[in-house]
């Protein structure tokens, strides 16, 4: 998500005209380039370029790029006897100079040759040249100047709910502190203006930071081997499926290729599974949430002979350190199969179990979780994923850096050699503040947190599953099944009515529809965990009044939510009052965040491509 953000608003402040005008620059100097390589004798071997050209030089492309090396610039070795150089908005005229003299050409007359070419086409071939719009949106061609831009960027946030605002409990997701000082050096050029192809002696920082990482997170994890490659947790699923069917083929046993899933799993790990070409077979959970032992032991012995693996959560989506995991385990192996460990519930791990000592093969990470990289409505984010010792051969590798995986990997599983390396600085920076015992700490803290969260709210909303000694892991799930029966109040109302309240909602509906999984994490003060859970017992209460009837039950503050100030100061035709909807509790009127939409048919949206683009016409000048 924070790369995709950086990328788009990269757009956003350019707009059509100014990324036009970036690429005609970037294609006049790859045009002046060639036009210089010509003129010293050396062959272009494409007649239309963009912004790379291929010169040949027979015999002499190692001699050029190592001379070009010499002169700080990278070329692209393609064969003994061409290279490839590429040009982008960053090239300047001594660029330029530096790379006709690697190849032995006398300097050119760049104002000559630029004065010429700024007129003509170049090389732009007649009919790859765009006719149609792009970037039509409005917010593509408004936010052109530092101060438009830094007022858009303001206005976004206002709208937005984040962590700078106050507690997002979203379970599964880890919603953490990004520190600062974690996020600061990736925007340092040293971090931020390497090439993922840069040769590797040239990149000796990242190549501390990821060997640190991997080594440290093998260390945590208890794995022998970590590959950081995979761009997001369910791509580690598909590396670590991947890993799983090689064994299984060097094995001579191909024909494995049954995946067996507990019916509570993230819907990423049926989707991985399908992806790496096994079939789905679903293991049933008990009413406390437990996988079903019994039905796993039955679905075992009906696809032994083609079992290929399990993959299970743990601590399982229900929130619950699972007793049976270590058993489960070893029924899995016993049969010939591998076992999947999503970790992406590694916050309530590290520092107390590891996945790799107590029966499983492979896990994925979330660094976007676990390690404090900022996520959050999808886009890359890194899910390294480690594997023991006999997976090892088979972890992702890459066909243009042999150093990034193992000579028997799998292939690439992203297209950069280490994925999002960018962002590695963030987790690497974490670990290395927070050390072995903060580590732990944090781990206690988040499990603590979430038995607070859990007992303050118990005696309103019931507490869906629990582990020994009624103890839940980092998360828990209340149910408000019973409340919707009574009163017709739902899940949403609820989850739109913590906004009024000043709360992003908990996760709705998973992994059990009709309830909320609270996941508070070692971030949130007890001050933060109190105000939310007043705020929870606080609209149990606005429930009560709708069963006893003293609010109306199709029109109250919790079908309302969220009340928007428009709404407030408009017409108000409802029998609740006003301070009843936008105040509900005192300390609302030091700090109120006003949400900038009402609800909306989320269902409705899920399944209708909904455009709000302004149509081709309002461009029409
Ligand atoms: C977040 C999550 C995933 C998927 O990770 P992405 O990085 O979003 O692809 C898988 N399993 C569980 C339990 C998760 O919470």
């Amino acid at each position: 998500m924070l790369l995709a953000v950086v990328a788009s608003m990269y757009a956003v402040y350019h707009g059509p005209a100014g990324l036009a005008t970036i690429a005609r620059r970037v294609h006049r100097y790859a045009a002046v380039l060639a036009a210089g390589l010509r003129a010293g004798g050396v062959e272009i071997v494409e007649d239309g370029f963009f912004d790379t050209v291929q010169a040949s030089v027979p015999g002499r492309a190692v001699e050029v790029v190592s001379a070009a090396r010499e002169r700080g610039i990278n070329l692209r070795l393609v064969d003994e006897d061409t290279v490839g150089i590429a040009c982008d908005e960053m090239t300047r005229r001594p660029h330029l100079g530096a790379v006709w003299a690697a190849f032995g050409c006398p300097d050119a007359d760049v104002a000559g040759i630029d004065h010429l070419d700024a007129t003509a086409r170049g090389a732009l071939p007649e009919g790859l040249l765009r006719e149609s719009p792009y970037l039509t949106h409005a917010v593509f061609n408004t936010h052109h100047s530092e101060t438009e831009m830094l007022r858009y960027l303001h206005r976004l946030a206002d709208r937005d709910y984040a962590l700078d605002r106050g507690m997002i409990p979203l379970g599964s997701c880890t919603m953490k502190l990004n520190a600062t000082a974690e996020m600061e050096p990736i925007t340092w050029p040293g971090f931020a203006g390497i090439h993922p192809f840069a040769p590797v002696d040239q990149a000796a920082g990242y190549r501390q930071i990821i060997d640190d990482l991997e080594r440290w997170l093998a260390e945590i994890t208890g794995y022998d081997a970590v590959s950081l490659q995979p761009n997001a947790g369910s791509q580690g699923e598909f590396a670590g499926l991947l890993a799983i069917r090689a064994y299984h083929r060097a094995a001579g046993e191909s024909h494995r290729d049954v995946c067996l899933i507990p019916s509570s799993a993230h819907g990423t790990n049926a989707a991985s599974a399908v992806m790496a070409g096994m079939r789905v077979v679903v293991v049933g959970c008990r009413d406390n949430g437990d996988v079903d032992v019994d039905d796993l032991r039955a679905k075992i012995a009906a696809h032994r002979d083609r079992l290929a693996a399990l993959m299970i959560t743990y601590p399982s989506t229900h929130g619950v350190f699972e007793q049976a995991i270590g058993d489960i385990c070893a029924a899995v192996h016993e049969a010939g199969g591998q076992v999947y460990v999503d970790g992406a519930n590694l916050n309530a791990l590290i520092g107390l179990a590891k996945p790799g000592r107590f029966g499983a093969d492979v896990s994925h990470l979330n660094l976007h979780k676990t390690f404090c990289i900022p996520h959050g409505g999808g886009g890359p984010g890194i899910g390294p994923v480690g594997v023991r010792s006999h997976l090892a051969p088979y972890l992702p590798n890459h066909p243009m850096r042999a150093e990034a995986g193992p000579a028997t990997g799998v292939g690439p599983v992203s297209s950069a050699p280490w994925g999002s390396a960018g962002v590695l600085p963030i987790s690497w920076a974490y670990i290395r503040m927070m050390g072995g015992d903060g580590l732990t700490a944090a781990t206690e803290v988040a499990v603590l947190n979430a038995n607070y969260v859990a007992r303050r709210l118990a005696t309103r909303y019931p507490v869906l599953y629990t582990g020994r000694g009624g103890l839940v892991a980092h998360e828990c799930i209340v149910d408000l099944r019973p409340i919707t029966r009574e009163t017709g109040i739902t899940v949403d109302d609820v989850a739109k009515r913590l906004i009024d309240y000043g709360f992003h909602a908990p996760t709705m509906s998973f992994p059990v529809a009709g309830t909320l999984m609270i996941e508070p994490t070692e971030s949130e003060s007890l001050a933060e965990l109190d105000r939310f859970c007043d705020a929870m017992i606080a609209i149990r209460a606005e429930t009560v009044k709708v069963a006893t009837g003293e609010y109306e039950r199709a029109d109250n503050p919790l079908t309302g939510a969220p009340h928007t100030a428009a709404m407030i100061a408009g017409d108000w035709g409802h029998p609740y009052s006003r301070d009843d909807a936008a105040y509900p509790v005192k300390s609302l009127r030091a700090g109120k965040y006003w949400p900038p939409v009402r609800r909306i048919d989320g269902a409705y949206g899920d399944r209708n491509l909904v455009c709000n683009c302004p149509p081709p016409e309002a461009y029409d000048s």
